[in-house]
């Protein structure tokens, strides 16, 4: 048993971290980690700060000490880990880190400090962070995750040990769901494959009754879209889901987060105090800007799969031979590849691209999908 049985896939950059952590290697003091959604990049990074705090001489990760358990469980006082569901990270909560960053440990061999979603600071709010990670105290271990070294800015990206995690193969991430989740292996081989690789899509789609097949439904309806007006509706009927699915689970924190702000503040009957109604308000505008979040990350989620499809449909054109990512829906697959061209399905997928980036981009994300959905109803004969 190990602090890294959870990084599957990725055997390179575990032994980067693990020869980091060695007495052998030398410790860099602020690390980047970096890969594709849901290749495990805070999954890696807690098993590296687990590493580092491991009470065993020499730290190994052992997985067993209270360290290692504490670290993995979020509870380790000299680990703190930030990952938000908002649109970005303030500057305030970077300033309350740097201050964080210069304590020394408490009880552990390092602070360390992991930072999940750290291309979601501004500019100014890396000014804020470049000192802390220029001239760290010597037993502070930053650790930023992000998508791609390019997501954070050059200042900070040259102070960093990049480790990239690359997307685990879908055979890797199925034997992760049988062991760790005990998932039946013909479930866990269907959901691995459908998620391409990301760990928790897979997970989702093999204990979530209905996942898969909503996401077949919905290859299908993408498959058999014909006209401008049938893409219209399409593209709103995506937007109503996206935002159903999103607000249940933002209401959830938000509400979560609203008793905790009353109860720590001894208020029993909601009536916040005047000199606490700003900060009351500021939970509010929060609970705004995640939902805005988390619609765009369910619309990017829904992409991607069209993405799948698309590929599917153009393997089939070219007759490559290479695995559908969707065999559930192949005749489907097999009719939209009868009736279109090669060529319509590479500018598909490149408008699937386009409309990613528009969305992320702040375009509204109606207008996006309905650009999209529109060139897809036009492409069949
Ligand atoms: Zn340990």
């Amino acid at each position: 048993m190990s602090v890294w049985d959870e990084v599957v896939g990725q055997e390179a950059a575990v032994a980067r971290f693990r020869r980091a952590a060695s007495p052998e290697g030398t410790l860099a003091q602020a690390w980047l980690i970096t890969g594709p959604p849901g290749s495990g990049r805070s999954t890696a990074a807690r098993a590296f700060a687990a590493t580092l705090e491991c009470e065993n001489d020499p730290p190994v990760g052992c997985g067993r000490c209270r360290a290692c358990v504490t670290v993995l469980a979020g509870t380790h006082p000299d680990v703190t880990v930030v990952a938000t569901d908002k649109l970005s990270i303030s500057k305030d909560e970077v300033r309350s880190l740097v201050l964080t960053a210069q304590r020394s440990p408490a009880t552990g061999r390092h602070r360390v400090i992991i930072v999940e979603d750290a291309d979601r600071m501004s500019a100014g709010t890396f000014n804020v962070l470049l000192k802390s990670i220029e001239e760290p105290p010597p037993l502070t271990v930053w650790m930023l995750c992000a998508p791609s070294a390019e997501d954070l800015a050059p200042t900070i990206r040259s102070r960093c040990h990049v480790v990239t995690l690359t997307i685990p193969p879908a055979e890797t991430v199925a034997e992760l769901l049988v062991r760790r989740d005990g998932v039946d292996p013909e479930v866990a081989g269907r959901s691995a494959r459908a998620a391409q690789g990301h760990i928790g899509l897979a997970l989702r789609y093999a204990t979530q009754p209905g996942a898969l097949e909503g996401r077949e439904r919905a290859a299908r309806t993408l498959l058999s879209l014909r006209g401008a007006g049938a893409a219209v509706l399409a593209a709103q009927a995506l937007v109503d889901q996206a935002t159903s699915e999103a607000k249940e689970h933002a209401d959830e924190v938000s509400a979560a987060e609203r008793e905790r702000f009353l109860r720590s503040a001894g208020i029993e009957d909601e009536k916040v105090p005047p000199a606490l109604r700003a900060q009351y308000r500021q939970l509010e505008e929060d609970a705004k800007r995640r939902q805005t979040r988390l619609v765009r990350d369910v619309l990017d989620r829904y992409l991607l799969d069209a993405h799948s499809v698309l590929r599917d449909v153009l393997t089939l054109q070219l007759d490559s031979g290479s695995a559908l990512v969707n065999p559930g829906v192949h005749d489907a697959l097999e009719e939209a590849a009868a009736t279109s061209e090669a060529g319509d399905s590479l500018r598909l997928l490149d408008a699937v691209g386009t409309a990613r980036a528009r969305i992320a981009g702040n375009v509204p994300p109606l207008l996006a999908l309905e650009a999209l959905l529109a060139q897809v109803a036009v492409s069949r004969r």
